[in-house]
């Protein structure tokens, strides 16, 4: 048969994985399957912008929908795959047809995870994840209308933003003591809280969710474990995703809370390749095994994937960034700050302008800049370089930045 390479998913890294292997002369067929109904888009403005209502779905696109026509890559939208036959190299979708490949591509991403509570099932409750998600929530995300937001993680705090911005009365609940806990250090939490308080959205700490009400088949309140009872007209749940594995895993690949792959996207399968949020892969710079939720990673093992498959493999080893928009702040963060020894800000959380700083064994780990894109970007080779600043330095503002980072960076790659 013809040379084809068959991607599962339709989602940023499948978006950037068939770009890439355009742009580097691939001459076989592209065959992309995505059960979504549209072409690649980019899902970070759906809980910003596009929640918003200040853009329009084209926007969102990775390209253009005619740039897979013009280069001849085939979309099957709409359609699930069903299973793939790692001997015969073939990949069944619903409808029943089977497809041939040279090689497969997972970029199969992620879903929300559920509350599996009574209510959940109301009209007026949602999850955010998808165009048509978001296209759902509009009719009530308008001004005066009460929203209950369940998870402050990064897409709660981001529907809270722009609800409040719209005009919504906003409660947030949150289980742990702390929002964003799995992301940020206390101070960094305790800012967010403050920020989304002053802002009017109303933020409950350590509130279990326990049941939505409702009358005539629509959400009218939300319940939590402690009887605490929060009026709503739509409840928006962000409590985290869950990679989509069961594909790979019914085929034979090695999985472990992601498809495993190595720095090249390769999976334990010759032919199969896994790109995006599914993943879980080495990093050698962290030193560590990684599953990520990141654009950046999406696009870097879109980049990866196509490189290995036209024979220039280059390995994979970058240090993940992620960012968030809430009101007027845009937080970017450098690094991982899960395995940290010290911590220490720099600035005045006040002010709005700030960074904060995760060290281990002295090397810088992690940045959160939040309004201050030259911590974020000199962060970034500071983490790659794990280079050291004393702590003491780093708390001063009178310090230059740029002058401690360059002379640290520099420090570092002398010893390297
Ligand atoms: P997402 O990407 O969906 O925002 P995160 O993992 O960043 O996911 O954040 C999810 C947040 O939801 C966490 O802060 C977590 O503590 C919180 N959470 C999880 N389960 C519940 C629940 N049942 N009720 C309220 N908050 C929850």
């Amino acid at each position: 048969m013809t040379e084809r390479v068959i991607i599962v998913g339709a989602g940023h890294a499948a978006g950037q994985a068939a770009t890439s292997l355009r742009q580097k002369k691939y001459a076989g067929e592209i065959v992309m399957i995505g059960d979504e109904a549209y072409v690649p888009y980019q899902r970070p403005p759906l809980s910003k912008a596009f929640l918003a209502g200040e853009l329009t779905v084209e926007r969102l696109y990775f390209k253009p929908a005619h740039y897979y026509p013009d280069h001849n890559v085939t979309l099957k939208l709409s359609t699930r795959a069903e299973s793939i036959n790692p001997s015969a190299h073939t990949v069944t979708t619903a409808d029943g047809e089977s497809l041939e490949y040279s090689k497969l591509i997972l970029a199969t991403g992620s879903r929300v995870r559920e509350l599996p509570i009574p209510g959940n099932d109301l009209d007026g409750v949602h999850y955010l994840r998808s165009i048509a998600d978001v296209e759902a929530m509009h009719k009530d995300f308008v001004a005066g209308k009460r929203i209950v937001v369940v998870g402050g993680g990064y897409i709660g705090l981001e529907v809270a933003a722009v609800a409040v911005k719209t005009g919504l009365d906003v409660t947030i609940l949150e289980t742990e003591s702390r929002v964003m806990n799995r992301v940020v250090a206390r101070e960094i939490s305790q800012f967010f809280q403050n920020m989304h308080r002053e802002e009017g959205a109303t933020l409950e700490l350590g509130r279990r969710v326990q049941e939505i009400n409702g009358a005539d088949g629509k959400v009218t309140s939300v319940i939590c474990a402690d009887g605490f009872t929060v009026p709503a007209d739509m409840v928006v749940i962000g409590i985290g995703i869950i990679p989509n594995v069961e594909l790979a895993e019914a085929a034979g690949l090695k999985c472990s809370n992601g498809i495993v792959v190595d720095e090249y996207c390769q999976t334990t399968d010759a032919d199969i390749l896994a790109i995006g949020d599914c993943t879980r892969h080495p990093n050698k710079l962290l030193g560590r095994h990684l599953r990520l939720e990141s654009v950046h990673n999406a696009i870097e093992q879109g980049k990866t994937a196509a490189a290995n498959i036209i024979g220039e493999p280059i390995a994979y080893n970058q240090v993940p960034w992620f960012w968030s928009d809430q009101y007027n702040v845009k937080m970017q963060i450098a690094g991982m700050s899960d395995v940290h020894e010290q911590f220490v800000m720099r600035g005045d959380p006040s002010t709005r302008s700030f960074a904060a700083f995760y060290l281990q064994q002295g090397k810088i780990v992690a940045v959160d800049a939040i309004n201050s894109p030259r911590e974020f970007m000199l962060g970034k080779k500071l983490v790659a370089a794990g280079a050291k600043i004393p702590i003491k330095d780093l708390a001063d503002t009178s310090k230059d930045f740029k002058e401690m980072a360059t002379a640290a960076i520099a420090a570092a790659s002398a010893q390297a």
